[in-house]
C-alpha cells in the first residue's frame, strides 16, 4: 500500500528522484539528504508502514538482510572502520518521517556522529515484577 501524502512512499516508488544505492522488489536504499556522516543511507520499504509495529512480517524479515547487504557494500566502498544500524519509532525516539526506515550510518574514528545515552541504575527490587509484566505482553 502507498500513502498519498508520504514522501518516502514517493521516493521508494520512484515518483521523487533519489540517490539510490540498491533496489529490489520490496525496498529502495537511498543516500540520506542530510547525512550525519559520509555514506549515511536509508532502507525504505516500498509498501507504506508508519513504523515497526505496522510493518508486514515478511518485509520485516527481509529488512535486516537488505541492511546487511547495503552495509557491507558501504563498508567496502568507504573503508569505514564502523557502522551503526538504527531505526526510530515515534517522535519521542527521534522519528521525523512516519514511513518505516532503517538508518545505516558509516562511522569513522573521531567523526561528528553522536549516538549516546546516560546509564540509569538497574533496579533489582522491581526487576522480577517488570520481567513478568513484559512477558505477559509479548505474544
Ligand atoms: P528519522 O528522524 O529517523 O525519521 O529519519 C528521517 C531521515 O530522513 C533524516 O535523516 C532525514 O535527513 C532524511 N530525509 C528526509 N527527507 C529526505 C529526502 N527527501 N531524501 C533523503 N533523505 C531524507
Ligand atoms: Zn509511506
Amino acid at each position: 500500500m502507498i500513502k498519498d501524502d508520504c514522501i518516502f512512499c514517493k521516493i521508494a516508488n520512484g515518483e521523487i528522484p533519489s540517490y539510490s544505492i540498491f533496489e529490489d522488489d520490496n525496498f529502495k536504499v537511498i543516500l540520506d539528504i542530510e547525512p550525519s556522516s559520509k555514506g549515511h543511507s536509508l532502507i525504505i520499504p516500498k509498501a507504506h508502514a508508519d513504523n515497526l509495529f505496522e510493518l508486514d512480517n515478511n518485509v520485516a524479515e527481509k529488512a535486516l538482510i537488505v541492511a546487511k547487504k547495503a552495509a557491507a557494500g558501504l563498508k567496502k566502498t568507504l573503508k569505514c572502520p564502523g557502522i551503526n544500524i538504527l531505526q526510530n519509532n515515534g517522535a519521542a525516539a527521534g522519528q521525523t518521517v512516519n514511513h518505516y526506515h532503517i538508518h545505516i550510518i558509516p562511522r569513522y574514528d573521531n567523526d561528528n556522529v553522536n549516538i549516546s545515552w546516560m546509564h540509569e541504575t538497574f533496579n533489582k527490587d522491581t526487576a522480577d515484577a517488570f520481567v513478568n509484566d513484559v512477558k505477559s505482553n509479548i505474544d
